[in-house]
């Protein structure tokens, strides 16, 4: 699915559009020229459907050199290593999220107790798979597209937001960070950390970005601006943003 001029959502779930796995969140592919790589990797269940929507898209799976993690939630990083394998790409993430990818470590992702409590089918797993740390203000290029690196904590520890340059806009790919309508999702987990929440949305809103594209629900193509004064209006009055909730 088209979003903007090299930005196609190749997956998503059923706090999306459900267009892959209902436990995945939304999948990226950002492409220019030759070369392409994927934000975020879905839950891992359906893999397969992902690799039909980047082929849908043009693209070839081949071209897919990296995978770049927003965090080491489940729904975000479940289907990284099956995808790596299957496009020969490398995988990324925050240097916290790629230790957790590389020890399968599924306690520090959350996942156990979100796998006790049923939020996730019991096949979701995180099988330990090499992950190259990123920081803080690295750019990368897929083409003449320029994507930087954000460490946004505050969701989760090692959570990383990208903004993506394509020439004509300016991206927000905001992970679990804030979504539409400036909202949040605070979870009891010992990583959770407010302070840090709202910091990272208040470094995020700087970047002035056009459009916003975040983890789960719906996206906004313009005036991305708009959804982040929600946020930080709500922060303004040492409040939190509203939940975000289907
Ligand atoms: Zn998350």
């Amino acid at each position: 699915v088209r979003l903007l001029r090299g930005i196609e959502l190749v997956g998503s779930g059923s706090l999306g559009f459900s267009i892959t796995h209902p436990a995945d969140c939304h999948v990226y592919l950002v492409h220019d020229r030759d070369d392409a790589v994927l934000i975020d990797s879905g839950c891992g269940l359906a893999t397969e459907q992902v690799i039909s929507m980047i082929m849908a898209a043009g693209v070839a799976p081949s071209a897919v050199s990296r995978v770049l993690l927003t965090h080491a939630h489940a729904d975000h990083a479940g289907g990284a290593g099956a995808l790596v394998s299957e496009l020969g790409a490398s995988l990324y993430a925050a240097p916290e999220a790629a230790r957790i990818l590389m020890e399968g470590d599924e306690e520090a992702a959350g996942l156990l107790t979100a796998r006790a409590n049923g939020l996730y089918p019991s096949e979701v797993v995180l099988r330990p798979t090499l992950c190259e740390p990123l920081s803080s203000g690295e750019v990368l290029r897929v083409g003449g597209i320029k994507i930087s690196v954000i460490d946004t904590p505050g969701h989760a520890a090692g959570h990383l937001a990208y903004l993506i340059d394509t020439g004509d806009n300016r991206v927000l790919l905001s992970g679990d960070l804030v979504f539409t309508r400036g909202r949040v999702v605070v979870l009891a987990t010992p990583d959770t950390n407010i302070v840090e929440l709202a910091s990272s949305i208040r470094r995020v809103s700087e970047f002035r970005p056009d459009a916003l594209l975040p983890g789960h629900g719906s996206v906004a193509i313009r005036d991305a601006r708009s959804h982040l004064d929600a946020a930080l209006a709500a922060l303004a009055r040492q409040q939190l943003p509203e939940a975000f909730y289907p």
